[in-house]
């Protein structure tokens, strides 16, 4: 049979060839080399009892990362957005009040997200660059009654780090589920899930935990398990349902959609690894590489954006001086040294530049490379 094929399309005779880019942008990060080892193992069925144990292993292994007890723990087939969507999907329902904390733009797609699931959204806001204190969440608890209040521990859009003291009993004293956004802290910086009184929580595998942008780990706790089951309606969203993830993710183990197998195995070597090194070590490298690179910033007179008590150790925003363009240089720096970092946006376009020092990332010898080009460009 002869068929017309049309070939202006067709591409042929080239070779991948990417650049090698050293990734201190707010993530990707790069991925530690024994997770681009496991990704290229070869595919083993979603059903099979190896792929079942390893199921079992990133379970447990998210737990420990999460520090929480909390059965209905897995990663989401999808980047961090994925497992936000999960968090909102599953717990809103039609007019369901939910009050979120926004001082960035992932506070506003947290907003974006729940109004697109029916909720009744309301907001308290604060400046890019500002946390919230307890008691202004007290007030808009008071004041708004929500069944969830949402907040992001990780800004990546400000490099603020939102302080989660008393936050748990906050929200129990008013009765209402505590989601939080973890997608550029979980694994570099202090999260305790259950001691917290934290209900939802969702991360990205791309950040912290050196793994390839793909999967969205996300854990439910108790009170939040109680909102799903007794939900009037459906989860409005067939692939996030964890009714029906959970039949694949707990003891039944059926189909319900093909795992993105690989990168789970990535993820599975990715959390071996922070297991292995322990969550403090973690912590305590993360914060060491920061304060590092915040010494030499402050030698090359450069000054982070956030005050020292509230900025995230993963991602440091750093003020742009008069006269800089912002773009020339992050442009310079990926083309003339490798370096990804990345600028601002929104009401910090041109006025910052991201600086993430993430997972196998934060190390201090990408810190001296960043320094030195960095200084190089500023100085010519
Ligand atoms: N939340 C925060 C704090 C993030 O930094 C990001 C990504 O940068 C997301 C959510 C969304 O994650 P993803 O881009 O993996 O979908």
């Amino acid at each position: 049979m002869k068929y017309e094929i049309e070939n202006k399309h067709r591409l042929t005779g080239r070779e991948l060839d990417l650049p090698q880019r050293l990734l201190l942008g707010p993530g990707p990060s790069n991925p530690d080399p024994r997770v681009l080892s496991a990704i290229c193992a070869d595919v083993i069925g979603h059903l099979d009892p190896a792929f079942i144990d390893l199921m079992r292993e990133i379970q447990e292994l998210l737990r420990y990362v999460f520090q929480t007890d909390n059965e209905l723990t897995l990663p989401v087939s999808g980047t961090g957005s994925a497992a936000m969507e999960a968090s909102v999907a599953n717990t809103v329902e039609v007019g369901d009040v939910i009050l979120i904390a926004i001082n960035g733009y992932f506070g506003q797609r947290l907003a974006e997200m729940a109004s697109r699931y029916g909720a009744d959204v309301r907001k308290m806001e604060k400046p890019w660059g500002e946390y919230f204190r307890l008691d202004d969440l007290r007030r808009g608890l008071e004041q708004h009654r929500p069944a969830i209040l949402g907040l992001v521990h990780g800004e990546t859009s400000t490099g603020v780090c939102q302080p989660m003291d008393g936050l748990g009993d906050l929200c129990r004293e008013f009765d209402c589920l505590l989601l939080v956004d973890t997608v550029a802290s979980l694994g570099g910086v202090p999260f305790f899930t259950d001691k917290w009184g934290a209900d939802i929580v969702y991360s990205g595998s791309q950040k912290c935990l050196s793994c390839p942008p793909g999967l969205g780990p996300i854990t439910f706790g108790p009170r939040a398990v109680d909102k799903i089951q007794s939900r009037n309606s459906k989860v409005p969203n067939w692939y996030l349902d964890m009714s029906l993830l959970t039949k694949y993710w707990g003891s039944d183990r059926t189909y319900h959609h093909t795992a993105p197998i690989n990168m789970n195995y990535a993820l599975r070597e990715a959390l071996m690894i922070l297991s292995e090194e322990g969550l403090e070590a973690s912590w305590e490298r993360h914060q060491r590489t920061a304060e590092y690179l915040w010494d030499g910033l402050a030698r090359i007179g450069l000054t982070p954006l956030v005050p020292y008590d509230h900025r995230l150790v993963s991602l440091t925003t750093i003020r742009v001086p008069q006269g800089i363009d912002a773009k020339e240089v992050s442009s310079r720096l990926l083309n003339e040294h490798n370096i990804e970092i990345a600028g601002g946006f929104g009401p910090l376009a041109g006025k910052i530049w991201r600086v993430g020092l993430m997972g196998f990332n934060s190390q201090q010898e990408n810190v001296d490379r960043l320094l030195h080009a960095l200084n190089t460009l500023i100085s010519n």
